[in-house]
């Protein structure tokens, strides 16, 4: 924790970030040649108690179903039940863990894990797409009461329990009934977002809900006075953005400065993804309590307060285009992709989940290099099977140079290296598992699926130029700093050696 009048700590000058709070960089970035930073407001400069804030909106979208009649009363928000970066098939009623290629790797149908034959034969000729509409992907912490609705309700339509919509005739088909389900949560949490009472309960008590950080406030200012240029462009309301940011930003800012002195341009309700190829009308709040706004005549006025617009006209006042501008934002779709594949803005992606993720991987960092261990023997293994059985066929059909040993021989051989590997496969089991069920013991980590990248991160490493868990992790990097990308691996670069530790 760094105030304003205590010189960093010399400590982590020479040992960089604590772990976990690092910049990763996809594509090199030098924050020098930066001339705008662009903030999305909520999980991004604004940190919520996910729990908390997630329990609250559930409630307010179990209420809704109730009040249809739905027998919903029983359910509780579960926040280990979906994380983050997965897929929901609404034609299925599934929620999917996708790899870098669009291969389903995981799958709960509802509540209730899809065992691996059934996955594999549902989903083997699928490529997921996140442009089809059968997809719904959970791209940011404001999903997490509705990926954990939609699962519940599946149990129950399959129950036979929603008095609206007719069970499927087997559970897991394509139905009609899974995708009304979706739409109903869909309606309903989008309206407990914008109806008010949410907010307001925010608003009244945001100490309850929200997760204040000094050392934001303290990255923003140093980049404010290093000259960047600043914006908040955030879809939510004026007076809620208002008195969002006034609680956790006032506070920690020299003197009388308020957040407003800090951005040269506010935007609330800016509707992205839309925003950045709209061209809504940007407007004036003249009124923030009454909302009350006028048309944009002439140039904008410095720390002005906007609603609605589009990236266009935001561009044109800045006299700057994509690569001066980095937006850093918490919605994987609405915040980076878009930005990025339309408008080539530089993006960063706010991951707040990767502090466990690293924390995790590096627990398991003996574990890991024990599986590489075990997976090297059983590629020699399995090397070695094929070789004899390749001489065994060879010397069946007596096409090639025989092997010395006879047939016999060489079946004896096999069948020991198969006994090997039987029992190798057995204690490779338990740690591949136990690697699988790090930080939530149902999906693993977000970023990983099974020994390969996800789809999220697959998004991310396409989107976003570079990721990180915080703002405030630009203490570290100073808004000086020359983000490097490491360089790119391919499957033929030669191994590392490492010797594996000795496992349990
Ligand atoms: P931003 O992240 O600062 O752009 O703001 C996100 C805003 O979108 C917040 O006001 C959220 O309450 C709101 N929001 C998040 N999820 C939904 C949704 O599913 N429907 C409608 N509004 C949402
Ligand atoms: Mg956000």
């Amino acid at each position: 924790m760094f105030s304003h009048d205590q010189s960093p700590d010399p400590s982590w000058v020479s040992s960089g970030p604590p772990p976990g709070r690092g910049i990763y960089c996809n594509r090199t970035l030098n924050l020098r040649s930066i001339k705008v930073i662009g903030y999305d407001m909520d999980y991004t400069l604004v940190h919520y108690r996910v729990n908390v804030w997630e329990r609250r909106a559930y409630d307010y979208l179990q209420q809704r179903l109730q009040d249809r009649g739905w027998p919903v009363g029983e359910l509780a928000f579960d926040h280990d039940l979906v994380v983050r970066g997965l897929v929901m098939d609404i034609e299925r009623g599934n929620l999917l863990k996708v790899n870098r290629f669009g291969y389903v790797k995981q799958g709960f149908h509802g509540t209730a894990r899809i065992d691996v034959d059934t996955l594999r034969r549902t989903y083997a000729r699928t490529v997921i797409d996140l442009g089809d509409p059968r997809y719904s992907f959970l791209n940011t912490l404001f999903s997490l009461s509705e990926g954990c609705m939609y699962s519940q309700l599946v149990d129950l339509l399959d129950a036979g329990k929603i008095p609206t919509i007719q069970a499927p005739p087997q559970a897991a088909e394509a139905h009609a009934g899974y995708r009304e389900l979706y739409r109903a949560v869909r309606a309903n949490i989008d309206a407990a977002h914008t109806e008010g009472q949410l907010k307001a309960e925010i608003v009244a008590a945001p100490e309850r809900y929200v997760d204040l950080d000094e050392d934001t406030v303290l990255a923003v200012l140093d980049q404010y006075h290093a000259g960047k240029r600043l914006l908040l462009i955030t879809n939510s309301e004026i007076d809620y953005t208002a008195a969002m940011m006034s609680f956790t930003f006032d506070r920690f800012l020299p003197g009388d400065m308020t957040w407003r002195d800090l951005f040269e341009l506010s935007v609330c309700g800016a509707r992205k993804p839309g925003f950045f190829e709209s061209k809504a009308p940007l407007l004036e709040v003249v009124d923030v309590e009454r909302g009350l706004l006028k048309p944009v005549i002439g140039p904008l006025r410095a720390h002005g307060l906007y609603f609605g617009g589009n990236a266009a006209a935001v561009e044109l006042h800045l006299g700057l285009s994509g690569d001066e501008i980095l937006y850093l934002g918490d919605h994987v779709y609405g915040d980076v992709h878009v930005s990025k594949s339309l408008l080539r803005w530089r993006t960063g992606l706010i991951l707040r989940e990767l502090e466990d993720e690293i924390a995790a991987a590096e627990g398991m960092h003996d574990l890991h290099l024990g599986l590489a261990a075990m997976m090297a023997e059983k590629e020699r293994l399995e090397w070695r099977f094929s070789q004899i059985r390749l001489a065994i066929q060879r010397k069946k059909v007596a096409y090639a140079e025989p092997a010395p040993e006879g047939i016999e021989a060489l079946a004896q051989q096999m069948s020991r290296l198969r006994t090997e590997l039987v029992a190798l496969d057995e204690r490779i089991a338990p740690v591949a598992g136990a690697a699988g069920r790090a930080v939530n013991e149902r999906w693993g980590l977000l970023m990983r699926a099974g020994n390969d990248k996800s789809q999220l991160a697959r998004q991310v490493e396409r989107y976003a130029d570079i990721y990180t868990s915080r703002v405030s992790n630009f203490l570290f990097a100073t808004p000086f700093a020359y983000l490097r990308s490491p360089r790119g691996s391919l499957p033929h670069d030669p191994l590392p050696v490492v010797t594996p530790p000795k496992l349990p």
